[in-house]
């Protein structure tokens, strides 16, 4: 049965298009057709009334939602309902985040993550274990306690998914650049954050595979004349993916339009870093026994250090446009696109076009989520 979604504006191609139909068949996007194309008529038709149709948000760090938190039980169950959600908020494939913990956790974490692609639960593209290899003085909210190098006996582990991505934020100075290959090659997509790497120690990273930048500024050494460091070096290499925090809180959004102007916009992703108050009643939660309120839309701890955030997708993106001063079609490229790029699943997921799944969101003019499909199936 084919599904053809009418009367929408579109981000296809190079922006934004109107006055086209897009034909999903099963799980993926068949076609973007003429609304006469013969295809629409015996299709199940669905009116969007004009509204934006965006390829669906892809969140590569999400620590919890729905009142749940990945690290207190890293099961499937938990993972679903952290996507579950998300998914409300325009997120249709993230990577459940584990913060620092100890490694029968993280193993715990990592074979939750494999039984949900074995059993292929929609919008689950792998894992971000995020620590425990960070630097004791830019830990932000992470346990000192679980800190700890990372050494050539705990590489297996950490390549242990099968399917789907695994990304690992870490700093660099907490392991050595043959290990940072070793992970490369291994296919985990490395990251580096909560470090005080020099720019030397970052840019030889670099060059031995490091992927990405977690949280750019964020748990990061700040930028010094005399010492450019990890932020510089972020900002400095061209090829390397930045996940940015965009809540108006983190980070100011004068640095994140400076940042966007060292770089190409394709490589920022846009990153909720979300706890599991998104999508729940709730206004506080529990942290490895510490426990966090949301304020005014922040997430603090009891000594008011950030801890992650209250941000969602759609919130992200709305930000984008109102503190970054971008087009709509470049926020949901930076939530959709991107990121796909970054996770090396740009072939098939963040964009509208033929081939693609069926992943999407559909915006009203205030950018607020109104649908969504995961591989062609709906769900408001
Ligand atoms: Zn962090």
């Amino acid at each position: 049965m084919r599904t053809a979604l009418t009367n929408g504006r579109l981000l296809a191609g190079e922006g934004i298009v109107s006055g086209q139909t897009l034909l999903l068949a099963g799980s993926r996007i068949e076609a973007l057709v003429d609304p006469k194309d013969s295809r629409c008529r015996g299709s199940e038709v669905v009116d969007l009334g004009g509204q934006l149709l965006l390829p669906g948000f892809i969140d590569v760090q999400v620590n919890g939602g729905g009142g749940v938190l990945f690290n207190d039980d890293p099961s499937p169950e938990s993972i679903r309902t952290i996507g579950e959600a998300h998914r409300r908020f325009g997120t249709t494939g993230f990577l459940p985040t584990l913060i620092s913990d100890d490694l029968e956790t993280i193993e715990r974490a990592i074979a939750a993550t494999q039984t949900c692609l074995d059993t292929g639960m929609r919008g689950v593209l792998g894992i971000h274990i995020e620590g425990p290899f960070l630097n004791l003085a830019r830990r932000g909210v992470h346990d000192p306690k679980h800190l700890r190098p990372l050494d050539d006996s705990l590489v297996s582990l950490l390549c242990r998914l099968r399917d789907g991505r695994t990304v690992l934020t870490l700093a660099p100075e907490m392991t050595t650049p043959e290990i940072i290959a070793k992970l490369a090659a291994g296919g985990i997509l490395v990251s580096a954050g909560h470090s005080e790497a020099s720019f030397a120690e970052t840019t030889e990273a670099i060059a031995r595979g490091l992927r990405g930048f977690t949280h750019l500024f964020n748990g990061m050494a700040r930028l010094d004349p005399r010492a450019p460091g990890i932020v510089g070096a972020a900002l400095y290499d061209s090829d390397t993916w930045c996940g940015i925090i965009v809540d108006g809180h983190h980070v100011d959004p004068i640095m994140l339009q400076l940042a966007l102007r060292c770089k190409r916009h394709e490589r920022f992703m846009l990153v909720t870093d979300a706890m599991p108050t998104v999508g729940s009643a709730n206004s506080s939660f529990v942290l490895q026994g510490r426990t966090i309120s949301v304020v005014d839309g922040i997430c603090r701890d009891e000594n008011g250090t950030l801890a992650g955030t209250a941000l969602d997708m759609a919130g992200a993106v709305r930000n984008a446009v109102s503190l970054l001063g971008l087009d709509i079609a470049t926020a949901a490229r930076m939530a959709s696109q991107y990121p796909a790029d970054f996770l090396g699943l740009g072939h098939e997921l963040g964009r509208i076009a033929p081939d693609y799944l069926a992943n999407l969101v559909l915006m009203d003019d205030d950018l607020k989520v109104q649908k969504t499909w995961i591989e062609g199936q709906a769900s408001v």
